[in-house]
């Protein structure tokens, strides 16, 4: 009678033990991994090795997110910030619908207010390469997030409390995974379009540091919101990934820092550095979340940045209950 419950909690003991080997693995390998295979791919498409200009970058893209949300299902870190059916189907998918569609409209409008720039008042100088521009373009452009965010979130003058409430509906959700990152208003994702692109076109930057600029943007901000146990080491000194987002989205206003979309070096600089190894906060979302209107009401989250009344100015994060 006892030999079978006894194998099978042989077998049970060996598939935790390869479950806790895969996770270890997982943690330390996949974000040098990812970020290498994402650097090799931008490099490989300015190239045009594997297709003209971009054309690559749906594939690239959908791979990635793919591998991804199955390591959030296989070796979630913490099970209750998963993203479930109901979180998929009542917020994150009309989301992606909602900015997908501003995203396409702002960059429609620089692309073409690009296309009147260089063709007049800006000439192409290029006195850097092409990968030079591309880390001039995401030291500038996050630069510019940098404050705006900050600001957003700390400002307590019109224009702090107008740019929270464009940005508070990025913060409502109480869980931190790969969809959830498209959560937001659409005015945020507007002006956030407008602040990676523009400097770029200014500076007349090339098409290839733009690519790689806006490539290595969009990695960043996929894997800050992931839900897997994967550490970054020294590389939490250069870029702004995994373990340093969740702590922005932290409900305590004193932890909810590192302000930064790409590289960390602003937030090193300015005193809002916030990174504890091996943690992760007890608790994500805003510390007053009732004041806020519930995931499915289309309207009033629309609504927030147009709303007057003087309790939305209370709901900045940086003033603690
Ligand atoms: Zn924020």
């Amino acid at each position: 009678m006892n030999a079978p419950s006894f194998s099978k909690h042989a077998v049970d003991s060996g598939n935790i033990l390869k479950r806790q080997y895969f996770a270890c693995l997982i943690r330390f390998a996949f974000y040098p991994i990812a970020l290498g295979l994402t650097l090799l791919f931008i490099y490989l498409e300015t190239l045009r090795a594997l297709s003209p200009l971009g054309k690559a970058y749906p594939l690239y893209l959908g791979l990635m997110i793919s591998t991804m949300l199955l390591l959030e299902w296989l070796v979630p870190l913490r099970s209750d910030w998963a993203m479930t059916w109901r979180s998929f189907l009542r917020r994150d998918l009309p989301m992606m619908l909602i900015n997908g569609a501003a995203i396409a409209a702002t960059t429609g409008g620089v692309t073409a207010f690009a296309h009147w720039a260089i063709t007049g008042p800006i000439r192409h100088t290029h006195l850097l390469p092409w990968w030079g521009e591309a880390v001039a373009a995401i030291l500038i452009s996050d630069f510019m997030w940098y404050w705006v965010h900050r600001y957003s979130h700390e400002g307590q003058g019109p224009v702090g409390h107008w740019l929270w409430k464009t940005h508070a509906l990025h913060h409502l959700p109480e869980q931190v995974y790969v969809f959830m990152h498209v959560v937001g208003h659409p005015i945020n994702s507007a002006y956030v379009r407008i602040i990676l692109m523009a400097p770029s076109i200014a500076l007349g930057f090339s098409e290839e540091a733009i690519f790689a600029a806006t490539v290595l943007t969009g990695f960043q901000g996929l894997i800050s919101h992931f839900n897997v146990d994967i550490r970054a080491g020294w590389l939490n000194r250069v870029f702004m990934g995994t373990e340093l987002h969740r702590y922005h989205h932290s409900a305590d206003p004193d932890e909810g820092k590192n302000y930064a979309a790409v590289i960390t070096i602003w937030d090193q600089l300015f005193g809002t550095f916030e990174y504890h190894p091996s943690m992760h906060p007890t608790a994500l979302g805003v510390n007053n979340r009732a004041f806020y209107p519930e995931d499915n009401q289309w309207g009033p989250l629309m609504a927030i940045p147009f709303r007057v009344t003087p309790i939305d100015s209370a709901q900045q994060r940086s003033i603690s209950d």
